[in-house]
C-alpha cells in the first residue's frame, strides 16, 4: 500500500471513531464526537459532547434547529481533557467552534479532520477563526466518509 493510500486509510478510520463516539453525546440536537492524535501517530484519547456530569441532558427546549446549545462541553474540550501534553492532530464529526479551534491549537493541533461544515457559524467568529488557522499554519481539511 502507498503512503497515500494509508493516510487516507488512516483518516478514514480516525473519522469513523469519532463518528462511534458521537453516538454517546447528551445534546438531542447534534452529537459530536472528536479523537485526538499524538504527534507520534498513537491515539491520545476520545470525546463527545455532554452535559456536566450529573446535569440534566438537553431537551428540545435547551437545544433545537433554530436554538445554539449552550448546556454541552464540546467533545474536543472534553477530548482535550482526557489526554495530557501535546496533540497534534484532530479527528471530529463536526467543523470545530471559535472556541474549541483556540484551544486545540494551544494544545499543539495542527491539522483538523472533520465530517460536516459548520454552516452557520457568525461572521466574525469564522474570521477569527480563520485568522488563528493562518498565524499558525494549520491544515484544516473536511472529508467524506467512503461507502
Ligand atoms: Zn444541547
Ligand atoms: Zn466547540
Amino acid at each position: 500500500m502507498h503512503t497515500s493510500e494509508r493516510s487516507i486509510l488512516k483518516d478514514q478510520v480516525f473519522l469513523r471513531m469519532a463518528l462511534e463516539i458521537s453516538r454517546l453525546g447528551t445534546c438531542c440536537r447534534l452529537k459530536v464526537g472528536c479523537i485526538l492524535l499524538r504527534p507520534d501517530g498513537g491515539i491520545a484519547s476520545g470525546g463527545f459532547n455532554g452535559a456536566l456530569p450529573g446535569m440534566p441532558h438537553c431537551t428540545p427546549e435547551t437545544c433545537g434547529p433554530d436554538k445554539r446549545c449552550l448546556h454541552t462541553s464540546h467533545a474536543e474540550e472534553n477530548a482535550l481533557g482526557f489526554s495530557e501534553g501535546l496533540v497534534s492532530t484532530a479527528y471530529v464529526t463536526d467543523e470545530p467552534c471559535l472556541t474549541c479551534t483556540r484551544a486545540l491549537v494551544r494544545r499543539g493541533v495542527r491539522r483538523v479532520v472533520f465530517l460536516r461544515p459548520y454552516t452557520s457559524l457568525a461572521e466574525q467568529e469564522k474570521a477569527e477563526r480563520s485568522a488563528i488557522l493562518g498565524h499558525f499554519n494549520v491544515q484544516w481539511e473536511q472529508v467524506n466518509l467512503e461507502a
